[in-house]
């Protein structure tokens, strides 16, 4: 079965809105990269598009009707949407869900200290990560710290090209013969990914305590670090208590290929279908039957939590939407759900001719191939997978063609090979639809990954294609 690239069927326009899209997509991956920073600009596009917030339609007591749009944000990191189509929500919804937290270093709760006069910060590592590749490059911290008075202090440090960047030192090759014969797991081990922030001891006047003497002082260089940190961001050591700071890679995401054919750039896992999916159910208009987005933490460490897919927040926000059109009961809520379709997107390994040994060709993901479906995914023997039915993989198939989407189908690597999961199972615990579909990814979860422009494109069709047919 030889599927045709997609970049061959473009005219000279849809070309051009290939790239128009995937220069979107850029910047919005550039500046978001936390699931908070995806959430507050989720929110901000969906307002422009014409979503209110649930919250106020449930306190104002206001009823909702086909055609209107909503959204609701679960603790800032989660956020899911809705467009109230014209069919009763009981004959189910067609929902679109992506995972918007990505791999990276959170910063420990106590995580401040100097060595030898240098100010690091300690860090634990979020996601399946291979450690040896988070050093010897600039990384930003992003994310927030909450005061006891109840403010919240944004931190963005190492993006604007005229701030500093930090980083996690490398052992000098020179040096590192005993290291060099190591198994890759061991090479960089999780508690030596300790961020380097500062090196210079108190100096000059107005920088530290009257009374003191920077010269001699213990720990002058961290002292430093903390009166920078009060002077510009109003904390002290004891609000990392309450704070969730991340160590990301530093820097725009940028077109990569002398052909501009693809972006590299942190975090497409799993915002490559995040932002197509929300794109999508902004764009489209009069849904027959409701559509929704929802934009998920916490898929990396196994979806857990209140912001994790299992929650019960969409259940929830589910019964609220249908509460709001006049409808409620919680038999019609559980056919609701039951009847849904689901696309649950998440990347997909790109098929690699350096490591080709770890694909079977005919069932993996090509950069240019279009939007990837997994059937399942899973691990040893499908362990842990979606299976979706044929049934709804025939149904979805003819929605793509008729919509002139470029599909392909794959599996993550070879039978044996490995394996992976994503937040599908959880949806279809409800006796949902759902299938695993997404975007081809190299370097899955390295600082770096790639993906392909046009495979973007054809995803934000079919996702398109998928709230207005299925
Ligand atoms: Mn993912
Ligand atoms: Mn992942």
């Amino acid at each position: 079965m030889e599927r045709k690239n997609a970049w061959k069927k473009y005219s000279k326009s849809e070309f051009e809105q290939v790239f128009e899209f995937s220069e979107k997509y850029r910047r919005f991956i550039s500046d978001c990269k936390t699931e908070r920073e995806c959430v507050d600009e989720a929110v901000a596009m969906a307002s422009r598009a014409g979503y209110k917030p649930l919250n106020n339609i449930i306190a104002a007591g206001e009823k909702l009707k086909a055609g209107d749009k909503v959204y609701a944000v679960n603790m800032n990191k989660a956020v899911i949407l809705f467009q109230i189509g014209k069919k009763p929500l009981e004959e189910g919804m067609n929902i679109l869900g992506a995972h918007i937290d990505s791999p990276r270093l959170d910063i420990k709760q106590n995580p401040l200290y100097e060595d030898s006069e240098l100010v690091l910060l300690d860090t634990h590592y979020y996601g399946g990560i291979k450690k040896y590749q988070w050093v010897a490059m600039p990384m930003a911290i992003h994310g927030v710290v909450a005061l006891k008075d109840g403010s919240i202090v944004n931190i963005v440090i190492g993006e604007d090209i005229a701030d500093p960047v930090v980083g996690i030192s490398d052992l000098l090759i020179h040096l590192a013969s005993a290291q060099m014969d190591k198994k890759g797991s061991k090479v960089v081990e999780g508690e030596d990914l300790n961020v380097l922030v500062g090196s210079m001891p108190c100096v000059g006047d107005g920088e530290c305590e009257s009374d003191e003497k920077p010269d001699d002082e213990k720990d002058s260089v961290k002292k430093n670090i903390l009166n920078i940190l009060k002077e510009k961001y109003g904390i002290e050591e004891e609000d990392f208590l309450s704070a969730e700071l991340e160590i990301v890679p530093a820097g725009p995401a940028r077109d990569y290929g002398i052909d501009r054919s693809m972006i590299m750039g942190y975090g497409h896992d799993d915002r490559v279908c995040a932002y197509p999916s929300l794109e999508a159910l902004l764009q489209v208009e009069g849904l027959e039957r409701t559509g929704v987005c929802i934009l998920v933490d916490k898929e990396e460490i196994g979806s857990v939590g209140a912001t994790g897919m299992q929650s019960r927040f969409f259940e929830n926000m589910a019964a609220e939407i249908m509460n709001c059109t006049g409808d409620y009961s919680e038999l019609k809520l559980r056919r609701a759900l039951a009847n849904s379709n689901m696309l649950s997107s998440d990347v997909s390994a790109a098929f690699d001719p350096n490591y080709a040994n770890v694909s079977e060709k005919k069932n993996s993901a090509f950069f240019g191939h279009g939007m990837v479906f997994n059937k399942y995914t899973g691990a040893r023997g499908k362990s842990g997978s979606n299976d979706a039915s044929a049934e709804y993989m025939g149904r979805l198939r003819k929605i793509m063609d008729e919509a002139d989407v470029s599909f392909q189908t794959s599996e993550l690597g070879k039978v044996d090979a490995g394996g992976g999961g994503t937040i599908a199972y959880i949806l279809a615990n409800l006796d949902m639809n759902v299938i695993d579909s997404g975007i081809a990814v190299q370097n899955m979860h390295a600082p770096y990954e790639v993906i392909s422009k046009a495979d973007l494109y054809e995803t934000f069709k079919g996702y398109k294609a998928f709230l207005l047919h299925a």
